[in-house]
């Protein structure tokens, strides 16, 4: 059995990932929920007794799952660290430097992982949207368009980044190359650029699509979120390997054994 903590307790994927937890008794024991208001669980409307802390409680052995705030992401990776506590974040929106900064350190003491989405679906999109980048060769432009609901704080996703960054070490470009949205006088679009694209509307709980267009052709990859419970899911079964895993630093591909 799983003990977990959940940094964003009272948040749209904190309360989910709570819920499929205490669903799941023989799987997951519910530490506590940390958020910015302490109460306990039931009050956000989660079937357990435990809390609702405004800090990290001490737990070694407990997995952290972490979907709150990009600015709350080095104290974590260090309360883990320092406490022997293993580590799923899902929270988007962290500088990548910081990331690697981060869970470089406490790697060397925890298992650790950070995942812009954690899906099944979309992680096999990651795998697939490469090859096939990389088989299409140089003279398909690639853009990338997500879509979220009208709440979603940072742009753009956690997954575009991620599809972008696949693609671009499959085919040796770099960085450099990708541009976010256009405007003005941007002149004709430079080959190997990749392009990535955000909507924001509605209630939409992630749609992304990996465009590749060739000279009369095109490919669409695409995948769509219906329901939030997918990464949700997909965070604890990080939580559940990662707290059997010896320390160092994990991706989704080893938790989903892809
Ligand atoms: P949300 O705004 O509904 O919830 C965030 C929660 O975190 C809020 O309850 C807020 O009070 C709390 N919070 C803020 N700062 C905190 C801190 N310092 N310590 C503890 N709690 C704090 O957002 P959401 O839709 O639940 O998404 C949360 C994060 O997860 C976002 O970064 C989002 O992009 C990301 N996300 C990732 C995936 C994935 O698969 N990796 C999927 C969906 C969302």
């Amino acid at each position: 059995m799983t003990p977990i903590i959940v940094n964003g307790a009272a948040g749209r994927m904190g309360r989910r990932i709570l819920a499929l937890a205490a669903e799941q008794p023989s799987a997951f024991r519910i530490v506590a929920g940390v958020d910015r208001q302490a109460g306990t669980l039931r009050d956000l409307g989660i079937a357990s007794d435990a809390p609702v802390l405004i800090s990290l409680p001490v737990e070694p052995g407990a997995a952290v799952i972490d979907f709150s705030h990009h600015a709350a992401f080095p104290a974590v990776a260090k309360h883990c660290a320092a406490n022997g506590m293993a580590l799923a974040s899902g929270t988007t929106g962290i500088a990548p430097t910081t990331i690697d900064g981060e869970l470089g350190a406490a790697a060397e003491r925890i298992a650790c992982m950070h995942a812009g989405n954690m899906s099944v679906g979309v992680n096999v999109l990651l795998d697939v949207a490469a090859r096939l980048a990389k088989a299409l060769g140089s003279d398909y432009d690639i853009e990338i368009t997500e879509a979220h609901h009208n709440q979603k704080q940072d742009a753009p996703s956690g997954t575009a980044f991620a599809l972008a960054d696949a693609i671009t070490a499959a085919t040796g470009r770099s960085r450099a190359d990708h541009v976010y949205g256009r405007e003005g006088q941007t002149g004709a679009r430079r080959k190997g650029e990749i392009g990535i694209h955000a909507l924001r509307m509605g209630d939409v709980v992630g749609d992304h699509t990996v465009w590749f267009v060739g000279g009369g052709e095109r490919i669409q990859l695409g995948h769509l979120a219906h329901t939030r419970d997918i990464f949700a899911r997909g965070a604890l079964r990080a939580a559940a390997f990662l707290a059997a895993a010896k320390p160092g630093r994990y991706v989704m591909r080893d938790v989903l054994g892809l």
